[in-house]
């Protein structure tokens, strides 16, 4: 998606436009052409806000899906989303540029404070967000809007989540891995293998882990 989402623009990237002009030759026959040419477009950044402790299936099928429609996809992870997140945001980072590394207009970066000004720091003029049931409706309108109030020149894109993920969240993967399900389906390997190993190191607190 190239051009005007929104009234701020992000950054003018040259794009070289090669067109075919057919023209009348010696004789009277069709000449082609070739004439290159230079244009300055502007690139539409969007950005993917979210906690992602851990990243899920649900949140990687947002991410492909978002990639596709925009230049480029910031996937922002925010440093204090939960008061006692599983992962450190290092770690929540990590997974998700593994999970990501084939996606090359995708990058992952995390950020502290309001999303509106990290948006603004990095010229984004959409914010995308997955929407899974009409429960989460509620709060997504109401976030869209006051970050429309805050930042006039961002729009907020809803995608729908596949069916197959309606029901996923990271916390589900988390209970689920508390008791020992088998959560392959709800992650990748890299990120199942990472909430393993965090169960196993850390404390019992009556038979629970003490994060969630
Ligand atoms: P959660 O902890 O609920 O998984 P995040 O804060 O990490 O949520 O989510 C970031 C964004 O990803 C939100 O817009 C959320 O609605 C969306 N999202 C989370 N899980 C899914 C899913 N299974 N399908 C589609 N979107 C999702």
């Amino acid at each position: 998606m190239s051009g005007g989402a929104g009234r701020r623009l992000g950054p003018k990237v040259v794009r070289k436009i090669t067109t075919w002009l057919i023209y009348t030759g010696p004789g009277g026959r069709a000449m082609p052409a070739l004439v290159q040419d230079r244009e300055a477009v502007s690139m539409a950044i969007a950005i993917y806000p979210g906690s992602f402790d851990p990243v899920t299936r649900g949140h990687l099928d947002i991410i492909k899906r978002a990639a596709k429609i925009n230049d480029h996809l910031i996937v922002a992870v925010l440093i204090n989303s939960a008061k006692h997140p599983l992962f450190t945001i290092e770690e929540r980072v990590a997974l998700l540029q593994e999970c990501c590394r084939d996606i090359p207009n995708v990058t992952v970066e995390s950020f502290d404070g309001l999303t509106v000004d990290f948006a603004r720091r990095r010229h984004a003029t959409v914010m995308v967000r997955g929407l899974r049931a009409v429960t989460d409706f509620e709060n997504e309108i109401q976030l869209a809007q006051t970050n429309h109030a805050l930042m006039p020149g961002i729009e907020t894109v809803f995608l729908a989540t596949s069916i197959k993920w309606s029901y996923l969240s990271s916390t589900v993967v988390k209970e689920a891995a508390r008791y020992g399900s088998d959560i392959s389906k709800f992650v990748t390997p890299n990120v199942e293998k990472a909430v393993r190993a965090k169960f196993a190191a850390l404390p019992l607190e009556n038979g629970k882990s003490p994060c969630g």
